[in-house]
């Protein structure tokens, strides 16, 4: 079970848990100039993080996606999220074009408080969108602004999943928090969660609100791998934790805008999978294929 030691080893350890290729639920791929915007601000982590942030895949998009491709992922949520208004819409057409041109990528959208908001969203549904990103750090806005809420209520209706990154990790923002985005779930409850990076820091209140909401979903993406583990640790316990909602968690990575590689995340839920024997080579193929297949429905 111990996981993959490099990148070229990744595939064949997958196969060997029996799987067809990994479900990556939360990866990055952005129209040119905004990625290099994304990456300007990596360049400045000493600044806006405290310490450096080497994106490891720092590849032009055909090498990106042959790294992807090359580890065993064999369906992927291409993520984009807008950090102003008037830009979300733009980015759905984007990134509707991009999973048309990419068999292997689901068609995703975002959306940001305005008032076309609903409109566009309702359009992206009914263009088969099977996964929906929200930043709240970097839109800086409130997930219960009104004009949100008949989005909320279009995405819960339809069962489309929300990667959401409202929790305070890496950076506190005006309007994260776990408290804020449990009140959109009290007002929306059949709404498909899934909380980005687990809720990080606040992995407790992320675990309480899969207790809480039967559609509450955690995912992966930076949790547990050394470089977080040096600031924002897990609790002790998190293995036993997991045990009781181990299909309530889905593969994500934050690939390419990592300072590591893709084998490091898979050694972290591989680690978890060995230290409780509830867990073990179920949860690996839960968590790395068969929960984010059912939720992308692919
Ligand atoms: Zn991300």
């Amino acid at each position: 079970m111990t996981g993959p030691g490099a990148d070229e080893d990744v595939a064949a350890w997958a196969r060997g848990l029996g799987l067809d290729g990994l479900v990556d639920i939360h990866v990055h791929f952005l129209p040119e100039r905004v990625l290099a915007k994304v990456w300007a601000y990596f360049d400045g982590a000493e600044q806006h993080y405290g310490m450096p942030w080497p994106v490891h895949y720092r590849l032009p998009e055909a090498e990106r996606l042959a790294a992807l491709r090359a580890v065993g992922v064999r369906t992927f949520a291409p993520l984009v999220y807008p950090h102003k208004p008037g830009m979300a819409e733009w980015l759905n057409g984007w990134a509707r074009e991009f999973a048309a041109r990419e068999p292997d990528a689901v068609p995703t959208a975002t959306f940001f408080p305005e008032p076309e908001a609903a409109r566009y969203v309702e359009d992206a549904l009914r263009a088969g969108v099977r996964c929906v990103k929200v930043h709240v750090q970097v839109g800086a806005f409130d997930p219960r602004d009104d004009r949100l809420d008949a989005v909320w209520g279009m995405l819960a209706d339809a069962g489309v999943p929300a990667v959401v990154h409202c929790g305070h990790g890496p950076l506190r923002g005006e309007h994260t928090g776990l408290d804020v985005f449990a009140r959109v779930l009290e007002r929306h409850p059949g709404l498909v969660t899934v909380l980005a990076h687990a809720g990080m820091p606040e992995y407790d209140a992320a675990l309480r609100l899969v207790q809480r909401f039967p559609r509450v979903y955690l995912d992966t993406t930076m949790v547990g791998v050394p470089f977080t583990e040096s600031f924002m640790p897990l609790p002790g316990d998190w293995p036993a934790r997991l045990a009781g909602i181990a299909d309530r968690v889905v593969l994500g990575t934050d690939f390419p805008n990592i300072p590591y590689d893709y084998a490091t995340q898979l050694r972290a839920i591989a680690e978890w999978a060995e230290a409780d024997d509830r867990l073990g080579e179920p949860f690996l193929r839960a968590v790395l294929h068969d929960t984010p297949a059912k939720l992308l429905d692919v």
